[in-house]
């Protein structure tokens, strides 16, 4: 397992914005992006800005910025590019480099979206109180449980999780295409 760290976003630079900025080379900076997101209000750079972060290889405030952990992938912004940019699939390739880095602010983000996979891998679908558990324990912070459970004990009176274990198999079918991902990351 990789040892927790606070990477250095300009250790990282070249290495890891060279190909999104080549994408991205384009931009006009029209500004659409910006306007056609639903989250930009909670970003701390809008798209707009994010992008122009990257063009001018500014790494430290793209790495340390929120933009890309909010982005929810709804390709409105891919959309209604003016220049046809790819740039969810942008959004993506910024924090799968932020998780792969084990950068500090993407540390959260990346540990709820792999405690939720790990538990669709298992099960084929969300268990919810499986997945809770696993983000929890990986987080390490009992504050963090605490302020899910109002929201817990709300979905457990509507009857929308269950505290009994879940009683499907140990490896579920779509473990295969989850191996069969992996192999064909390995292979790029
Ligand atoms: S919509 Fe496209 S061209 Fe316009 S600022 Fe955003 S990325 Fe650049
Ligand atoms: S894909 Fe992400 S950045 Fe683009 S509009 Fe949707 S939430 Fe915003």
């Amino acid at each position: 397992m990789k040892t927790a760290r606070r990477a250095k976003p300009h250790e990282i630079s070249d290495a890891i914005l060279a190909p999104i900025r080549e994408e991205l080379l384009a931009c006009i900076q029209c500004g659409t992006c910006t306007g056609s997101c639903r989250n930009a209000n909670l970003m701390d750079f809008t798209p707009r800005r994010l992008w122009r972060l990257v063009l001018t290889g500014n790494t430290e405030e793209v790495f340390h910025s929120r933009t890309f952990a909010l982005c929810s992938a709804c390709y409105y912004c891919t959309l209604r590019c003016p220049r046809g940019l790819p740039l969810t699939e942008a959004m993506h390739a910024l924090k799968r480099a932020a998780a792969h880095e084990n950068i500090a602010e993407y540390r959260p983000s990346a540990r709820f979206y792999g405690s939720f996979l790990d538990s669709v891998r298992r099960h084929g679908r969300v268990n919810e109180m499986e997945f809770m558990r696993r983000y929890f324990i990986l987080m390490k912070n009992p504050a963090i449980p605490l302020k899910f459970t109002p929201l817990g004990l709300r979905l457990l009176r509507k009857g929308k999780i269950s505290i009994f274990p879940d009683k499907s198999k140990p490896e579920h079918p779509l473990d295969r295409m989850f191996r069969r991902v992996e192999e064909l990351e390995k292979a790029k």
